[in-house]
C-alpha cells in the first residue's frame, strides 16, 4: 500500500498546547522576538532554524548500533562546553536568526550532572525545549527537568523484550526505562515520543507490538531506520529495514491513512507522521536512509566539546569553543556559524559510492 504521511505534530504544535503564541514565553521571563533577527539561509535556500546540542559523549548504555560494548574513550570534563558555554550559543542562534527549537542530546543527556540547570539557562529563550534520552534516568529526573523547563522528550527504546533489550543495550535495565516513560507522562512532559531503531532480524518483527504499545500509553512512536553511525562500522544495507516495510507490516493490523507530508507550518519534521484510521494517534517514521529528508533539513548540530556540524554526516566541523574561549565577541561566534552554514551541502549520500562515513559515531555527534 503505498503510505503518505500526514502533516507532523511538531514544533508550532507543541508550542500552541503549551499556550506560546511565536516568541511571547509566558512564564516568569518575557521574551520578545529581536527585530534584528533574520533568518538564516543555507547555500540550497533551507532556512536553517533548529539546535541540536549535545552535552556529553558519554552514556550509560552501549546499543550495539551505536557503541561497542567496550573501550570507547571520553572526552575529558574540560573539554565539554559550559552549560553557560552552551546557552551563549544557543542565545545567538535565538537573537540573530530567530532559531525555534533547540534539542538536548547526547551521548546521554541525562549523565552529565546538574542537567536541569541547562534548561534553567535556555528557558528565558522562550523556544522549544526538548530532549532525547535512554530514559534511565528519567524516574528521579522527570520531573526536576520538566520544572526547569524542559517542554517535550525522546525516550530511545527499541524493543519490549528484557532479553532483546539486553541485547541491544548491553544493560538490564528495561524496567527503568518503561517507568522512565511513565515518569515523563507524569511530569507533564508532552508530547512523550520514543524513538525505535529497527534493525532487521534484531527487533523489527516487534513493530506491531511496539506500535499497539504507543496507541495504548498515548506515547508516538518514531520508528528510526538504522543508519551507518555505529561507533564500531559493522553497518550494513541489508539490516535496514525501509520506512515502507514498517508502514506495511502496521497497516495490516492497524490500518493507516494514505496521506502523507512531513510539514507542520513552516517546519519539517525528520518523522513523517501517519494518522491511525481509527483516530487513535499516529506513527512516524524517520526514513533516513531509504527516502533521505536532506531537501528540508533546518538543523545544525553542537558536538559536547564544541564543533558546530551542519549534517550528521558532515565530514568537517568549526571549532566554536575555540571561539569562544579565545575571547570571541557574540559577533565572532555568529561569523563561524554562518560562514558554516555557508558550506551545508546537499545531503548525505548514503548507500552511493561517493558516501564518506564521518568519523565519529552518532553518540559523538549528538544525535
Ligand atoms: N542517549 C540518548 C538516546 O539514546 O536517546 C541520546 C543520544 S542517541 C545517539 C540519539 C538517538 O540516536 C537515539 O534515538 C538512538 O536510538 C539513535 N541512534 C543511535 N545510533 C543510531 C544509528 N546507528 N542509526 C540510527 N539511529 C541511531
Ligand atoms: Fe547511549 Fe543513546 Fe548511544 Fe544507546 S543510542 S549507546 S543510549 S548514546
Amino acid at each position: 500500500m503505498p503510505i503518505e504521511v500526514l502533516a507532523s505534530a511538531g514544533r508550532a504544535e507543541a508550542n500552541a498546547k503549551a499556550g506560546r503564541s511565536g516568541w511571547a514565553y509566558a512564564e516568569d521571563v518575557p521574551v520578545t522576538r529581536p527585530s534584528t533577527a533574520v533568518p538564516l539561509i543555507d547555500p540550497f535556500a533551507r532556512r536553517v532554524r533548529d539546535l541540536r546540542l549535545s552535552v556529553t559523549d558519554r552514556c550509560n548504555f552501549r546499543c550495539t548500533y551505536c557503541m561497542p560494548g567496550e573501550g570507547m574513550e571520553w572526552l575529558p570534563r574540560s573539554e565539554l562546553l559550559t552549560y553557560e558555554e552552551l546557552a551563549r550559543i544557543a542565545r545567538v542562534c535565538v537573537e540573530r536568526w530567530g532559531f525555534d527549537g533547540i534539542r538536548i542530546t547526547g551521548g546521554e543527556p541525562t549523565v552529565r550532572a546538574h542537567l536541569p540547570r541547562l534548561f534553567e539557562l535556555l528557558r528565558p529563550l522562550g523556544v522549544d525545549l526538548a530532549m532525547t534520552t535512554n530514559g534511565v534516568r528519567l524516574p528521579e529526573l522527570a520531573h526536576d527537568l520538566a520544572a526547569a523547563g524542559l517542554q517535550r522528550v525522546n525516550v530511545s527504546l527499541d524493543t519490549l523484550h528484557p532479553e532483546t533489550f539486553r541485547a541491544l543495550t548491553r544493560r538490564d535495565e528495561l524496567d527503568r526505562v518503561l517507568a522512565g516513560i511513565d515518569a515523563a507522562l507524569e511530569a507533564g512532559l508532552k508530547p512523550v515520543k520514543m524513538n525505535v531503531v529497527v534493525i532487521r532480524g534484531i527487533n523489527d518483527h516487534e513493530v506491531v507490538d511496539i506500535a499497539a504499545f504507543g496507541r495504548d500509553r498515548d506515547v508516538g512512536i518514531r520508528f528510526i531506520e538504522f543508519m551507518p553511525l555505529d561507533a564500531q562500522g559493522d553497518w550494513t544495507m541489508d539490516q535496514v529495514v525501509p520506512s515502507h516495510e514498517i508502514l506495511d507490516r502496521i497497516h495490516a493490523v492497524f490500518p493507516l491513512e494514505a496521506d502523507r507530508d512531513r510539514h507542520d507550518g513552516a517546519h519539517v519534521e525528520p518523522a513523517a507522521r501517519v494518522r491511525y484510521q481509527d483516530g487513535h494517534g499516529d506513527v512516524g517514521v524517520i526514513a533516513s536512509v531509504t527516502e533521505p529528508f536532506c531537501e528540508s533539513c533546518d538543523r545544525v548540530r553542537i558536538t559536547a566539546e564544541g564543533k558546530f556540524r551542519t549534517c550528521l554526516f558532515a565530514l568537517e566541523e568549526t571549532d566554536l569553543r575555540a571561539t569562544i574561549r579565545d575571547g570571541g565577541t557574540d559577533d565572532d561566534v555568529a561569523a563561524a556559524i554562518e560562514a558554516a552554514v555557508g558550506t551545508k551541502w546537499a545531503g548525505h549520500r548514503i548507500g552511493q559510492v561517493t558516501f564518506v562515513r564521518p568519523s565519529r559515531s552518532m553518540s559523538q555527534i549528538g544525535g
